[in-house]
């Protein structure tokens, strides 16, 4: 798999100080972090880093098609997630309650997107698929917080989603 250093040589962008230290923590974090998050853990790298320079540093690797940035379902508002381009195809299942979200790999997706091309005729250059729901965790503490006689002997706890 080609990686980021190659796409950046090959796309004439200089990898600055800032730039490498984002696309590094997005490359190995493997998770979707917000430009919040992102920006405290850039700062532990580089204490001198401020958050103008990381917000601009996002929109530019977003823009140079490093990095993809996500809404997912806006669970969280109008707030963004980014996450790397070099990983496979996968749909993300978001929680709408307790906004978990789960990674959804799957040749399902790929043959999806190569109907819609053949279908239409269409070029594709992204694709994106999200659904929103209730993960398992949730609908069980909804269940038991509906029927008063459950609830009695499961010992359901709310479930905290450190990243
Ligand atoms: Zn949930
Ligand atoms: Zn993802």
């Amino acid at each position: 798999m080609r990686n980021t250093l190659t796409t950046l040589e090959e796309r004439g962008i200089r990898l600055t100080r800032q730039r490498k230290i984002l696309l590094d923590i997005i490359d190995q974090s493997g998770a979707h972090l917000d430009a919040e998050r992102l920006y405290q853990l850039a700062k532990e790298r580089d204490s001198k880093l401020n958050r103008v320079t990381v917000y601009r540093t996002l929109k530019l690797l977003k823009e140079s098609g490093l990095i993809d940035e996500l809404d997912l379902m806006h669970y969280a508002g109008d707030q963004h997630f980014y996450e790397t381009r070099m990983k496979q195809e996968h749909a993300h299942v978001i929680c709408l309650k307790c906004g978990r979200v789960e990674e959804y790999f799957g040749e399902q997706l790929r043959s999806l997107r190569q109907q819609i091309q053949e279908t239409l005729g269409f070029e594709i250059v992204a694709a994106r698929t999200e659904v929103g729901g209730y993960c398992s965790h949730c609908q069980a503490l909804r269940d038991s917080s509906t029927s008063p006689v459950a609830t009695a002997n499961t010992n359901v706890r709310p479930h905290a989603h450190a990243e």
